[in-house]
């Protein structure tokens, strides 16, 4: 053995353990896999499994869309990294049994892979996409979880909109108020002739948003909210992600609004 190669192999190429959701994968070669994971440690990354479709007892995962698994790799300087072993730890078996379910659960991550630079981790919005996803899987209702995890993930990466004052003026809004796709926030009925995109927005949505942007996730799981103020929840935050992600991925059941 080459035990200077070996010495700086080590030192150059530490290997490396997290947790991580499977994003995207495609086969690569006959035998090989590629895939992006949104990882606890390491932010959004691209591993390359080699010989996974092999017999390798290092990869017992078969590394499904969405499901949460434990990784060995080498960090490098290089944009594809060599993972090295993986291993389940939450299937999320409502994937495979639960359309609507899997159809939230992917359109949650296709907003992660959309907005998220790669290498750059951020552990709320991954805590966040586990909270979610963990609602789901105890079959509870995926419209909560999609508009929950939409506010909270647009306040956790940069993109809030503001729900407290006029976005205009800065005064409180006591009487009508509206929302403003394009400054991104609420605006009151004195600015409201400023702006031409604005929509009537009612006080309850905008509570609502208000109270789920800052209380934690266990609160806001036990919150009423009717339908009539859910649908203009989702009225408003797909506009907004339209407008300023572009971004238009809504689970089928909630295309209504
Ligand atoms: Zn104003």
């Amino acid at each position: 053995m080459n035990w200077l190669a070996e010495f700086l192999k080590i030192k150059f190429y530490m290997v490396t353990k997290d947790h991580g959701f499977v994003l995207t994968r495609h086969n690569f070669r006959e035998t090989s896999v590629i895939a992006q994971i949104f990882t606890l440690a390491h932010g959004k990354i691209t591993g390359i499994f080699k010989g996974f479709y092999g017999i390798k007892k290092e990869f017992s995962t078969p590394l499904n869309l969405y499901t949460l698994n434990e990784f060995v790799f080498y960090p490098k300087k290089s944009e594809i990294w060599l993972m090295s072993f993986a291993d389940i730890i939450k299937d999320y078996s409502f994937l495979r049994l639960d359309f609507e379910k899997a159809h939230t659960a992917a359109a949650m991550a296709h907003l992660i892979n959309k907005v998220m630079p790669g290498w750059d981790p951020n552990k709320e919005i991954f805590g966040l996409y586990k909270a979610c996803m963990d609602y789901l899987d105890k079959g509870k209702d995926s419209q909560r979880a999609y508009y929950v995890f939409i506010i909270k993930f647009l306040t956790e990466s940069g993109f809030k909109p503001e729900f407290n004052r006029c976005i205009s003026c800065g005064e409180e809004i006591s009487k009508n108020a509206f929302f403003s796709v394009k400054k991104g926030g609420i605006i009151c009925d004195k600015c409201v002739n400023v702006y031409g995109d604005v929509r009537r927005i009612s006080h309850q949505a905008i509570a609502c948003l208000r109270y789920i942007q800052k209380a934690d996730l266990d609160t806001v799981w036990r919150l009423n909210i009717n339908y009539a103020c859910e649908e203009e929840i989702l009225f408003v935050l797909r506009q907004f992600l339209v407008y300023h992600i572009d971004f238009d991925i809504m689970p089928e059941r909630f295309c209504k609004v």
